[in-house]
């Protein structure tokens, strides 16, 4: 038998569960505010275009307007200056055999509960694989911070005051080290981000986006559920839509766990 004959014996036996790591989209759905300088990226409007009716009497359907980087969604390497230049870097031209890979769920919830401005180190990162093993190339990096509790609540969400906004992340020298020495696949993240929320005050600005996607990396944001997979052992799927020059777009994330 293959292992994809093995894979759907076990997915039919209940032995793999499919685990949707994917934000409900909708218009109430959070996106990021940007300071007013820099122009905004639109959230989610939906408009109907007919729904059984005098415009379409057996057919519902609807006109979707909304940012690529709305929701739950994929950060392509073009969307950051530092990726610009790099070959195949667009949502249509990126290789699909790439949207699939382990995830290494780093559980930080205990640290962001005390500091919503916490960043992963590399001390952590190795502190992790001290207990699951080294993060293997090609893995999405997924930081478990707990932050998908607070759930559409836009004020909750973003945590912003006076300062701007207060959400966890990764410290630029532990991006460098995914990279480099890790090779992973790209990180995710709970938050409306993979830059942490005061990384725009950081040196150099958003250092996550440029390190991660300056390599070729990706990113995915606004991911649910992380508590239903465990540390190691799930394979994770995140496929843009084939935009055609695309930045990014929303996805649906799915993972394969053992159940
Ligand atoms: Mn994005």
């Amino acid at each position: 038998m293959s292992s994809i004959t093995n894979l759907l014996a076990d997915l039919a036996a209940g032995k793999i569960k499919v685990v949707d790591l994917t934000q409900p989209l909708g218009p109430a759905t959070p996106v990021i505010d940007l300071p007013p300088i820099f122009a905004p990226s639109p959230g989610l409007t939906i408009s109907e275009i007919s729904r059984y009716d005098d415009k379409g009497p057996a057919w519902y359907w609807n006109t979707l307007t909304l940012g690529e980087h709305t929701g739950t969604h994929f950060d392509a390497p073009v969307h950051w200056v530092t990726g610009k230049d790099l070959p195949n870097n667009t949502t249509d031209t990126l290789d699909p055999a790439s949207f699939i890979g382990p995830a290494c769920v780093i559980d930080v919830r205990a640290e962001v509960a005390q500091d919503p401005d916490f960043l992963l180190s590399i001390e952590g990162v190795k502190a992790w694989e001290a207990q699951h093993g080294q993060i293997p190339a090609g893995a999405w990096v997924l930081l478990f911070t707990g932050w998908a509790s607070r759930g559409n609540d836009k004020a909750a969400f973003l945590n912003a005051d006076a300062e701007g906004p207060h959400t966890p992340g990764f410290h630029q020298t532990t991006s460098e080290f995914l990279v480099k020495e890790r090779d992973v696949l790209g990180v995710g993240v709970e938050t409306i981000g993979t830059d942490a929320g005061q990384a725009g005050k950081f040196n150099p600005p958003f250092p996550n986006h440029g390190i991660m996607h300056g390599a070729g990396k990706y990113g995915l944001a606004s991911l649910r559920n992380l508590d239903q997979l465990p540390p190691t052992g799930a394979l994770l799927i995140a496929a843009p839509l084939k935009i055609v020059d695309g930045s990014g777009s929303p996805v649906r994330v799915l993972a394969l766990a053992p159940a």
